[in-house]
């Protein structure tokens, strides 16, 4: 935090105090180098991120679910709770990252099989087929052809 008179980072909090919601917390600084007090205001931005399904519904973007999706598809195979964190950290980042703040299942669908591709093959499959069933039987047979191939 830099001082509004000097600029110096050299600025220390003397109290903190959050708004009653607890949305809004408001710090008292004072700059060590000029000795000049000053206010900020901290505000946490809510992620407001949400799913648009295949039938139009929106529905509040929901990592436990991404992560339970990629969980069944990993059902008895090798794959560790990191790996599957990370792949959800990741595709979350990705997402929070974009200016939209809807982003359709079909996109969530296909950021998961990308990282799938590379964790496990078959959770990868497995994924594809409950996916892809949805979308067109077409495009998974030319997923399934270019594994065997
Ligand atoms: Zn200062």
């Amino acid at each position: 935090m830099l001082c509004p008179y000097c600029a110096s980072n050299q600025t220390s909090v003397l109290e903190s105090r959050d708004s009653e919601d607890g949305a809004v917390t408001r710090r008292r600084r004072e700059c060590a180098k000029c000795g000049k007090r000053f206010t900020t205001y901290e505000r946490v931005e809510v992620v407001d991120l949400k799913v648009v399904k295949k039938d139009g519904r929106l529905e509040q973007f929901d990592r436990k679910k991404i992560k339970a999706g990629i969980w069944k598809a990993c059902e008895k195979r090798d794959c560790q709770e990191e790996e599957v964190e990370a792949i959800v950290d990741e595709i979350e980042m990705r997402l929070l990252n974009r200016k939209s703040t809807q982003v359709s299942s079909t996109d969530i669908g296909k950021l998961i099989l990308t990282r799938l591709k590379k964790l496990d093959q078959v959770a990868y499959l497995r994924f594809a087929s409950v996916f892809l069933e949805f979308e067109n039987v077409e495009e998974f047979k030319k997923i399934i052809k270019e594994e065997i191939n």
